[in-house]
Protein backbone atom coordinates (compact mmCIF):
# COMPACT_ATOMS: atom_id res chain seq x y z
CA UNK A 1 0.00 0.00 0.00
CA UNK A 2 1.65 3.45 -1.11
CA UNK A 3 1.42 5.98 1.15
CA UNK A 4 1.56 8.97 -1.50
CA UNK A 5 -1.28 9.04 -3.55
CA UNK A 6 -1.58 12.05 -6.38
CA UNK A 7 -4.54 11.85 -7.85
CA UNK A 8 -6.69 13.88 -10.40
CA UNK A 9 -10.35 14.53 -9.91
CA UNK A 10 -11.37 17.08 -12.87
CA UNK A 11 -8.89 19.89 -12.23
CA UNK A 12 -7.87 19.24 -8.79
CA UNK A 13 -5.21 17.75 -7.68
CA UNK A 14 -5.38 15.80 -4.57
CA UNK A 15 -2.61 13.57 -2.46
CA UNK A 16 -3.47 11.39 0.44
CA UNK A 17 -0.82 11.18 3.26
CA UNK A 18 -1.32 8.86 5.78
CA UNK A 19 0.04 9.77 9.36
CA UNK A 20 0.06 6.06 10.71
CA UNK A 21 -2.72 4.12 12.41
CA UNK A 22 -4.72 3.93 15.94
CA UNK A 23 -6.93 1.12 17.33
CA UNK A 24 -10.32 1.34 18.12
CA UNK A 25 -12.32 -0.07 20.58
CA UNK A 26 -15.62 -1.40 20.45
CA UNK A 27 -15.86 -0.81 24.34
CA UNK A 28 -16.84 2.75 22.86
CA UNK A 29 -19.98 1.67 21.92
CA UNK A 30 -22.72 2.08 24.81
CA UNK A 31 -25.31 0.23 23.63
CA UNK A 32 -25.09 -3.38 24.49
CA UNK A 33 -27.51 -4.57 21.43
CA UNK A 34 -25.27 -1.99 19.44
CA UNK A 35 -21.92 -3.81 20.27
CA UNK A 36 -23.23 -7.45 19.87
CA UNK A 37 -24.18 -6.50 16.65
CA UNK A 38 -20.94 -4.19 15.84
CA UNK A 39 -18.94 -7.56 17.08
CA UNK A 40 -20.04 -9.62 14.81
CA UNK A 41 -19.52 -7.04 11.70
CA UNK A 42 -15.91 -6.95 13.31
CA UNK A 43 -15.09 -10.86 13.24
CA UNK A 44 -16.69 -11.21 9.28
CA UNK A 45 -14.69 -8.17 8.58
CA UNK A 46 -11.38 -9.80 10.07
CA UNK A 47 -11.28 -9.62 13.34
CA UNK A 48 -8.77 -7.03 14.91
CA UNK A 49 -7.68 -5.53 12.14
CA UNK A 50 -10.93 -4.22 11.41
CA UNK A 51 -10.37 -2.17 14.83
CA UNK A 52 -7.45 -0.27 13.53
CA UNK A 53 -8.48 3.09 12.07
CA UNK A 54 -5.93 4.24 9.68
CA UNK A 55 -4.88 8.49 9.86
CA UNK A 56 -5.59 10.11 6.62
CA UNK A 57 -4.74 13.68 5.33
CA UNK A 58 -5.10 15.39 2.41
CA UNK A 59 -3.20 17.64 0.11
CA UNK A 60 -5.29 19.22 -2.56
CA UNK A 61 -3.00 20.89 -5.10
CA UNK A 62 -5.42 24.55 -5.89
CA UNK A 63 -4.78 27.65 -8.83
CA UNK A 64 -3.64 29.12 -5.32
CA UNK A 65 -1.15 27.11 -4.22
CA UNK A 66 -0.94 23.51 -1.87
CA UNK A 67 -3.54 23.58 0.77
CA UNK A 68 -4.04 20.61 3.68
CA UNK A 69 -6.86 19.16 4.86
CA UNK A 70 -6.01 18.18 8.19
CA UNK A 71 -2.27 17.99 9.30
CA UNK A 72 -2.42 14.40 11.22
CA UNK A 73 -0.82 13.86 14.91
CA UNK A 74 2.52 15.50 15.20
CA UNK A 75 3.86 14.50 17.91
CA UNK A 76 0.57 14.01 20.36
CA UNK A 77 -0.01 10.07 20.28
CA UNK A 78 1.84 7.21 19.69
CA UNK A 79 4.38 6.23 17.45
CA UNK A 80 2.84 4.55 15.25
CA UNK A 81 1.26 7.76 14.20
CA UNK A 82 2.82 11.36 13.24
CA UNK A 83 4.10 10.47 9.92
CA UNK A 84 2.31 13.29 7.92
CA UNK A 85 5.41 15.46 7.79
CA UNK A 86 7.83 12.86 6.37
CA UNK A 87 5.20 11.86 4.00
CA UNK A 88 4.67 15.26 3.03
CA UNK A 89 8.40 16.28 2.48
CA UNK A 90 8.19 12.43 0.12
CA UNK A 91 5.99 14.63 -2.19
CA UNK A 92 8.49 17.28 -2.88
CA UNK A 93 6.25 20.12 -0.98
CA UNK A 94 7.76 21.82 2.09
CA UNK A 95 5.94 23.01 4.97
CA UNK A 96 6.59 27.10 3.91
CA UNK A 97 4.50 25.99 0.69
CA UNK A 98 1.45 25.26 2.39
CA UNK A 99 -0.44 28.62 2.42
CA UNK A 100 -3.67 26.75 3.53
CA UNK A 101 -4.69 24.28 6.40
CA UNK A 102 -8.67 23.41 5.98
CA UNK A 103 -9.56 21.44 9.51
CA UNK A 104 -11.91 19.37 9.66
CA UNK A 105 -12.27 19.35 13.69
CA UNK A 106 -10.35 20.43 16.71
CA UNK A 107 -9.11 16.73 17.43
CA UNK A 108 -5.77 15.96 18.26
CA UNK A 109 -5.56 12.94 15.55
CA UNK A 110 -6.49 15.96 13.00
CA UNK A 111 -4.80 19.01 14.26
CA UNK A 112 -1.48 17.69 16.22
CA UNK A 113 0.83 18.18 13.29
CA UNK A 114 0.29 21.95 13.24
CA UNK A 115 3.39 21.56 16.01
CA UNK A 116 6.60 19.85 16.77
CA UNK A 117 7.15 18.26 20.34
CA UNK A 118 8.45 21.44 21.39
CA UNK A 119 5.26 23.40 20.25
CA UNK A 120 6.91 25.54 17.62
CA UNK A 121 4.88 25.99 14.34
CA UNK A 122 5.47 23.57 11.41
CA UNK A 123 3.84 25.71 8.49
CA UNK A 124 5.21 29.31 8.54
CA UNK A 125 3.21 30.54 6.10
CA UNK A 126 -0.27 28.97 6.22
CA UNK A 127 -3.55 30.08 7.92
CA UNK A 128 -5.45 27.56 9.51
CA UNK A 129 -9.22 27.43 8.22
CA UNK A 130 -12.25 25.81 10.13
CA UNK A 131 -15.64 26.42 10.62
CA UNK A 132 -17.03 29.12 13.17
CA UNK A 133 -19.17 26.63 15.18
CA UNK A 134 -16.04 24.60 15.51
CA UNK A 135 -13.68 27.19 16.30
CA UNK A 136 -16.63 28.91 18.51
CA UNK A 137 -17.20 25.75 20.55
CA UNK A 138 -13.48 25.11 21.74
CA UNK A 139 -11.82 28.85 21.47
CA UNK A 140 -14.51 30.81 22.76
CA UNK A 141 -16.48 28.52 25.88
CA UNK A 142 -15.43 28.63 29.36
CA UNK A 143 -13.61 25.58 30.42
CA UNK A 144 -16.15 24.86 32.85
CA UNK A 145 -19.68 24.97 30.39
CA UNK A 146 -17.29 21.91 28.19
CA UNK A 147 -18.41 18.79 28.56
CA UNK A 148 -15.48 16.79 30.73
CA UNK A 149 -14.40 14.82 27.90
CA UNK A 150 -13.43 18.12 25.65
CA UNK A 151 -12.50 20.16 28.53
CA UNK A 152 -9.33 17.61 28.93
CA UNK A 153 -8.06 18.19 25.44
CA UNK A 154 -7.80 22.27 26.26
CA UNK A 155 -4.18 21.40 27.30
CA UNK A 156 -2.92 20.22 23.57
CA UNK A 157 -5.60 22.69 21.72
CA UNK A 158 -3.41 25.22 23.01
CA UNK A 159 -0.05 24.18 22.38
CA UNK A 160 -1.08 23.72 18.57
CA UNK A 161 -2.67 26.59 18.02
CA UNK A 162 -0.96 29.16 20.32
CA UNK A 163 2.02 29.84 17.79
CA UNK A 164 -0.74 30.21 15.07
CA UNK A 165 -2.42 33.29 16.96
CA UNK A 166 -3.22 35.94 14.07
CA UNK A 167 -3.82 33.26 11.46
CA UNK A 168 -6.63 31.12 12.03
CA UNK A 169 -10.00 32.62 9.87
CA UNK A 170 -13.23 30.89 11.25
CA UNK A 171 -16.14 30.85 7.85
CA UNK A 172 -19.05 30.62 7.87
CA UNK A 173 -21.32 27.59 5.94
CA UNK A 174 -20.20 27.67 2.74
CA UNK A 175 -17.11 29.59 3.68
CA UNK A 176 -13.20 28.22 3.14
CA UNK A 177 -11.54 29.45 -0.36
CA UNK A 178 -12.94 30.00 -3.96
CA UNK A 179 -13.81 26.16 -4.90
CA UNK A 180 -13.46 25.04 -1.67
CA UNK A 181 -16.35 25.61 1.21
CA UNK A 182 -17.51 24.38 4.44
CA UNK A 183 -20.22 22.09 5.69
CA UNK A 184 -21.56 21.70 8.67
CA UNK A 185 -21.40 17.94 9.55
CA UNK A 186 -21.77 17.84 13.08
CA UNK A 187 -21.93 15.63 15.85
CA UNK A 188 -18.57 14.02 16.47
CA UNK A 189 -17.74 17.83 17.34
CA UNK A 190 -20.47 20.80 16.87
CA UNK A 191 -18.63 22.02 14.39
CA UNK A 192 -17.39 19.01 12.52
CA UNK A 193 -16.88 19.49 8.80
CA UNK A 194 -16.82 18.35 5.34
CA UNK A 195 -14.87 20.28 3.20
CA UNK A 196 -16.72 20.41 -0.43
CA UNK A 197 -14.03 20.80 -3.34
CA UNK A 198 -14.98 21.74 -6.48
CA UNK A 199 -13.37 20.15 -9.65
CA UNK A 200 -15.18 20.51 -12.09
CA UNK A 201 -16.30 16.97 -12.07
CA UNK A 202 -17.96 15.32 -9.49
CA UNK A 203 -16.88 17.23 -5.80
CA UNK A 204 -14.69 15.54 -3.51
CA UNK A 205 -16.01 15.70 0.05
CA UNK A 206 -13.04 15.52 2.58
CA UNK A 207 -14.90 14.46 5.91
CA UNK A 208 -12.74 13.29 9.38
CA UNK A 209 -15.16 11.66 11.35
CA UNK A 210 -18.31 10.86 9.70
CA UNK A 211 -17.24 7.26 9.36
CA UNK A 212 -14.58 6.04 12.77
CA UNK A 213 -14.35 1.73 11.65
CA UNK A 214 -15.79 1.50 7.99
CA UNK A 215 -16.63 -2.38 8.66
CA UNK A 216 -18.90 -1.26 11.61
CA UNK A 217 -20.58 2.16 9.98
CA UNK A 218 -20.79 1.54 6.44
CA UNK A 219 -22.88 -1.48 6.96
CA UNK A 220 -24.68 -0.11 10.42
CA UNK A 221 -24.57 4.02 10.22
CA UNK A 222 -26.77 3.60 13.14
CA UNK A 223 -24.08 2.67 15.74
CA UNK A 224 -23.56 5.42 18.37
CA UNK A 225 -20.16 5.20 19.22
CA UNK A 226 -18.80 7.72 22.68
CA UNK A 227 -16.41 9.34 20.29
CA UNK A 228 -18.54 11.35 19.32
CA UNK A 229 -19.68 14.08 21.61
CA UNK A 230 -23.35 14.05 20.24
CA UNK A 231 -23.47 10.28 19.31
CA UNK A 232 -26.97 11.37 18.24
CA UNK A 233 -26.66 13.91 15.95
CA UNK A 234 -23.77 12.06 14.72
CA UNK A 235 -25.91 9.06 13.82
CA UNK A 236 -28.21 11.15 11.74
CA UNK A 237 -25.23 12.78 10.38
CA UNK A 238 -23.42 10.13 8.97
CA UNK A 239 -26.62 8.39 7.71
CA UNK A 240 -27.17 11.66 5.68
CA UNK A 241 -23.60 12.45 4.37
CA UNK A 242 -23.49 8.08 2.94
CA UNK A 243 -26.96 8.57 1.02
CA UNK A 244 -25.77 12.13 -0.38
CA UNK A 245 -22.30 11.01 -1.78
CA UNK A 246 -23.81 7.33 -2.69
CA UNK A 247 -25.91 9.04 -4.65
CA UNK A 248 -24.09 12.22 -6.01
CA UNK A 249 -21.03 10.23 -6.95
CA UNK A 250 -18.74 12.50 -4.88
CA UNK A 251 -15.31 11.04 -4.88
CA UNK A 252 -14.71 10.72 -0.14
CA UNK A 253 -11.45 12.13 1.24
CA UNK A 254 -12.06 10.26 4.79
CA UNK A 255 -9.47 10.95 7.17
CA UNK A 256 -10.19 6.91 8.94
CA UNK A 257 -11.40 4.83 5.72
CA UNK A 258 -8.41 2.89 4.57
CA UNK A 259 -5.47 4.37 3.05
CA UNK A 260 -5.37 6.37 0.74
CA UNK A 261 -9.13 7.04 1.88
CA UNK A 262 -10.14 8.24 -1.58
CA UNK A 263 -13.26 6.66 -2.80
CA UNK A 264 -16.48 6.32 -3.26
CA UNK A 265 -18.90 5.20 -1.01
CA UNK A 266 -21.58 2.29 -2.98
CA UNK A 267 -24.87 1.10 -1.92
CA UNK A 268 -25.46 -2.87 -2.97
CA UNK A 269 -28.61 -2.90 -2.03
CA UNK A 270 -28.30 -4.34 1.31
CA UNK A 271 -25.61 -1.89 2.81
CA UNK A 272 -23.25 0.86 2.03
CA UNK A 273 -19.10 0.21 1.05
CA UNK A 274 -16.21 1.68 0.00
CA UNK A 275 -14.59 1.74 -3.31
CA UNK A 276 -11.33 3.08 -3.64
CA UNK A 277 -10.09 4.41 -6.28
CA UNK A 278 -8.11 2.63 -8.94
CA UNK A 279 -4.23 4.05 -8.03
CA UNK A 280 -3.63 7.21 -9.89
ZN1 LIG B 1 -10.45 11.38 13.94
Amino acid sequence: MPNIRPQRIGRIGITSLLDGDLDASLDKIPDPADREAAIRLIAEAGGDKALTMDCNAFMLDLPGGPALIDVGTGSMMHARLGHLHARLAETGVAHADIRTIFLTHVHKDHFGGLVDADGRAMFPNAEIVLHEVEAAFWFDRAPETLPERARATLPLNAKAFGPYAGRIRRVKEGGGLPGVAARLAPGHTPGHTAWIVETGEAPIVAWGDVVHLAALHLPRPETAMIYDLDPHTAVKTRRHMLQWVCESRAVVAASHLDAPGLGHIEWDGERYRFAPLAAG
